[in-house]
């Protein structure tokens, strides 16, 4: 458990003014249409029963969150204004009217928080839940500290249960602090216990390897954060390799603060959250073949972390004739991640056939 303290006293990211110099960093916004969603897909999961199930994800298009993470890059893809009335409710109609099947459930996923009254307008509330009685499952996002009342008011409103994703990111008591998610692992455990005694689903988003870890630790603190997240009732834990592209992270690049985890770290992380054994394991595996610099074997081991957040059991290890160390280096892809569930077609089949992936802009991740 070491963080770079060689390198603390040249941080770009000052201690003062730190969501200044985060917004300072960032390439230029993308132009989004509020009237349609930015991305929707159908995908499967392992379901909290075992059962595999059929699962659609929606991209809304809203208001930028308030927050400003340090490695979020959600933002390219929202409004800077609040979103307007019924607009959400028209971007849900536009994806289920191009889904041909009603999926047992439901991501409606907002770069950002869904209990955030900018980004999603209580009054559509009831027009949302019209609209998705179909889903069994609906799974949204949201910071911790946005966990309330109106997330009880949603999830009664529905035909089916409610999940609630929250990025945890990590546990590393100085890490955690410098993504300035601004939230403590207490706010995180307080909202938990709230969405446990409304019979609200928990999932987590894991980061592997935030900036300021070295490689070697990336695997312990992914499990440690997956332990917090188990023990404070989510069924789920989504591991996402960090990503850069939103400039913050890249400026990280430069310093040698942040580097992308390598495909062999997040395979590791999974194995070793899926072998605790205290709830799902779903490794990301949107744009992969950025992690991976072997292409001899690069596509059996993205079959196998497929597999293994299917079976959440630990699969063979991947052997590689071409001789690599099975590590892989980044091409650092500005493409963030999704949900570390498994996608019916390759991620960048989906992210390039608008057959599978309708959107205007890029995929997101999900922290
Ligand atoms: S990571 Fe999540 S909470 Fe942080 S700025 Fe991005 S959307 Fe908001
Ligand atoms: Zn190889």
């Amino acid at each position: 458990m070491t963080v770079l303290n060689s390198v603390a006293s040249t941080l770009p990211v000052p201690e003062r003014d730190r969501t200044a110099w985060i917004v300072s960093q960032r390439p230029p916004r993308a132009t989004v249409d509020p009237s349609k969603p930015y991305g929707f897909f159908l995908e499967q999961e392992r379901a909290a029963s075992g059962r595999i199930v059929s699962s659609a994800c929606i991209l809304l298009t809203n208001k930028e969150c308030p927050w400003r993470c340090l490695m979020c890059d959600l933002w390219q893809h929202t409004l800077t204004q609040p979103t307007p009335l019924g607009a959400i409710p028209r971007q849900i109609d536009h994806a289920l009217a191009q889904f041909g099947s009603a999926p047992e459930q439901l991501k409606l996923y907002n770069a950002g928080s869904f209990f955030d009254v900018a980004a999603i307008p209580p009054a559509d509330y009831g027009a949302i839940a019209d609209r998705i009685s179909f889903a069994r499952h609906v799974i949204v996002e949201s910071h911790p500290r946005l966990v309330g009342e109106r997330t009880r008011r949603f999830g009664d409103l529905l035909s089916g249960s409610l999940e609630v994703a929250m990025g945890l990111e990590t546990v590393h008591p100085r890490v955690l602090p410098r993504l300035n998610k601004k939230f403590s692992l207490d706010d995180f455990a307080r909202a938990a216990d709230f969405l446990s005694r409304n019979n609200i689903g928990i999932r987590a988003f894991i980061l592997v390897k935030p900036p300021f870890l070295r490689e070697a630790e990336a695997v312990e603190w992914a499990v440690k954060s997956a332990e917090f997240a188990f023990a404070c009732g989510a069924s789920a834990v989504s591991l996402i390799p960090t990503r850069p592209g939103n400039g913050a992270l890249d400026r990280l690049v430069q310093t040698g603060e942040f580097s992308p985890p390598r495909l062999e770290t997040l395979e590791q992380a999974l194995d070793a959250v899926v072998a605790l054994k205290r709830g799902r394991g779903l490794g990301d595996t949107w744009n992969l073949e950025c992690f991976s610099s072997c292409a001899v074997c690069f596509p059996r081991r993205r079959r196998r972390l497929e597999a293994t957040n299917l079976a959440q059991e630990v699969q063979p290890p991947t052997e590689c004739e071409g001789n690599c160390s099975g590590v892989g280096q980044t091409s650092g892809l500005p493409v963030h991640g999704a949900s570390g569930s498994v996608s019916l077609g390759a991620p960048q089949r989906r992210a390039r056939d608008p057959a599978n992936w309708q959107t205007g802009g890029l995929p997101h991740v999900l922290t």
